[in-house]
């Protein structure tokens, strides 16, 4: 089988380019364990980042011939096909070959709070019922792998855009019904570049390899958005 894999170092000044590796793949064999093996017997300066190695971590995001998804979920022979080609994430800068820096990932993600502002009691229970729970099971599956944030078209015209893992993660501590936050805190996602500038594409919906489906969650936000809203205009909320 055939690799083509983008190189680049971004503290050198050598052009991007790819190099073609050759590999025998054995049965069941993922993306993930053949990179592994390139490395290992080919080129130990091949990098990319992994670690848990079954979907748990999401850490080896990367586009696999063209479609984002995580390396150790995807097997060579699904792929029906003897070249695959690998590169880096979208909308995140190229540190080193398939590694990108996630900074602004995270700080997008710091930037909706992403903890649940209650109120604890020691020692006794808060509890919610079942279907509350149903209701932010997507949310609280989420991996953050930023496979969604690589794929949203609008990032790249709308660089500030929160994005859609945060947004889906700001849905699920609102949507908690222990959940004590200001309102007022919302404001800060009325904007383009925040939860208005979603153009519900549903790319996030596509990759997520965790069935999260973000764009609901963005629709929760703006739902939420709209009667905190309403409610300051009647004077029931500062
Ligand atoms: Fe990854 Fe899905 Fe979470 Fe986006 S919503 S970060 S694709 S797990």
């Amino acid at each position: 089988m055939r690799f083509e894999i983008f190189r680049y170092d971004a503290t050198q000044p050598e052009e991007p380019r790819f190099d073609v590796f050759h590999l025998t793949p054995s049965p069941g064999m993922s993306v993930l364990e053949a990179i592994l093996r390139i490395q290992d017997e080919q080129d130990p300066s091949l990098s990319f980042r992994y670690a848990c190695r079954s979907a748990v971590c999401g850490s080896c995001g990367m586009a696999i011939n063209g479609r984002l998804a995580l390396a150790c979920r995807v097997q060579l022979d699904r792929l029906d096909t003897d070249r695959v080609v690998l590169e880096p994430m979208p909308n995140l800068e190229i540190i080193r070959d398939l590694v990108v820096d996630m900074d602004p990932f995270w700080e997008k993600y710091e930037r909706v709070q992403p903890w649940l502002h209650a109120e604890m009691i020691p020692g006794q229970e808060s509890r919610m019922s079942p279907k509350e729970r149903d209701r932010i099971d997507q949310y609280v599956n989420c991996i953050l792998c930023a496979l969604c944030y690589a794929a949203c078209p609008v990032i790249r015209s709308n660089e500030g855009f929160t994005g859609p893992a945060a947004l889906a993660k700001l849905y699920r501590f609102l949507a908690d019904p222990r959940e004590q936050r200001d309102p007022g805190t919302l404001e800060q996602e009325n904007r383009r570049q925040g939860v208005w500038g979603c153009h519900t594409i549903t790319r996030c919906i596509q990759v997520c390899p965790k069935r999260v489906r973000p764009t609901d969650g963005i629709e929760g936000v703006r739902r939420k958005l709209v009667v905190h809203r309403f409610k300051k205009l009647v004077g029931k909320e500062r």
